[in-house]
């Protein structure tokens, strides 16, 4: 017992002092910070890019609803050696930069449609990635609009651009590679996707990227995206009302990222915002549930299409606590399908050859 008293006593003042040493002794101070600048340099995420499986990562879960849980729309795809980002909404590159990401292997972006909350970032995965040296110009991908979307990013980032250069010099920050580069996808006749339509936007024999229309109106275009890489799939809707032409384009996929709309929260907060003279917000919540589909659309599309794996994004409302998840997913259950919330930090890997789905937690 006294053995015991003074073990304990011993751990504690070892502790006390290295704390106090902590505290008071700038030498200490940075030998510490030191040691934490080495290890984070040290954990780049070059593993993310490996040619083994096909992976997503969710950097954004959100919408444009306030909510320091999770980023506006944003999604990292690694197949064949790429990163492919799907929309960029605004703040969600942070956790990229956070992550370790190779930022050199971002090879284009896609943009599902042009609401603020899927393109606000596109400025700052272009800058990041072409400071991380990325060896050509980012190219960015989306429906009739494109080019006026890449044209207003690459004017309102002229300014820094030449900041930059004449600061690091345009051997490091190459004047050539500095602008984006669009890319239209349209039907033959250069209008947007609808229906059924689809086209393929990406081949390289192992990889292939297909978007199609799905049903956001009045906003067109409006497209999701499939991703085929070795014998494994992964499909976005894109924000959408239930689409048949989802369900087509899911078939069989092993996962989907679907958005997601719980109607009964909204038509309370639509109530709740009349009632307390909140007319501009009470005008928006009643006009929303048109054009997005609900946690049991979702999950029926997923069944419909006999997906393996939906994963519920661009969350609408905010869920501030457990509570909101519960009533999120309470009606999901159809079919065989394995349903999750999907979140800020969700790595999902789909190794080649197999049947398997190994979710992880890249942290915030
Ligand atoms: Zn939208
Ligand atoms: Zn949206």
């Amino acid at each position: 017992m006294r053995m015991l008293r003074w073990a304990i006593f011993a751990v504690v003042g070892i502790a006390g002092a290295g704390l106090a040493a902590l505290y008071f002794i700038p030498a200490v101070q940075d030998r510490v910070i030191a040691g934490i600048i080495d290890d984070a340099f040290s954990r780049q995420r070059d593993d993310l890019v490996g040619e083994d499986a096909l992976r997503v990562a969710i950097c954004g879960s959100g919408s444009p609803m306030s909510n320091l849980e999770r980023s506006p729309a944003c999604h990292l795809v690694f197949a064949a050696g790429k990163i492919f980002v799907v929309d960029a909404g605004p703040g969600s590159w942070m956790h990229v930069t956070r992550w370790q990401v190779p930022q050199d292997r971002v090879a284009a972006v896609l943009l599902t449609h042009f609401h603020s909350d899927h393109i606000g970032d596109l400025g700052e995965v272009n800058l990041q990635t072409w400071v991380a040296q990325r060896p050509q110009r980012l190219a960015v991908y989306g429906g009739p609009g494109i080019d006026r979307v890449v044209a207003g990013f690459n004017e309102a980032y002229a300014m820094d651009r030449s900041h930059r250069m004449a600061h690091h010099g345009p051997e490091f920050l190459r004047p050539d590679l500095g602008e984006m580069e669009a890319h239209l996808i349209a039907a033959p006749d250069g209008t947007p996707l609808r229906g059924d339509e689809d086209a393929v936007v990406y081949d390289d024999g192992a990889l292939k990227i297909t978007a199609f229309a799905v049903h956001h109106d009045p906003v067109v275009p409006a497209y999701g995206y499939r991703f085929d890489y070795r014998g494994r799939s992964l499909v976005f809707s894109g924000d959408t009302a239930k689409s048949d032409s989802l369900v087509r384009h899911a078939q069989g996929a092993d996962v989907l990222i679907h958005e997601a709309m719980l109607k009964t929260t909204v038509a309370e907060m639509e109530a709740a915002a009349a009632r307390h003279g909140r007319t501009p917000f009470a005008k928006i919540l009643h006009d929303i549930p048109d054009y997005h589909a609900s946690p049991r659309d979702a999950a029926e599309t997923a069944a419909e299409a006999g997906v393996a794996h939906l994963v519920l994004s661009h969350l609408i409302p905010p869920l501030p606590h457990w509570l909101g998840a519960r009533v999120f997913l309470r009606d999901t259950g159809v079919g065989q399908v394995d349903v999750r919330l999907g979140y800020d930090g969700m790595l999902i890997t789909l190794p080649a050859g197999s049947k398997d789905a190994v979710f992880e937690d890249l942290g915030r």
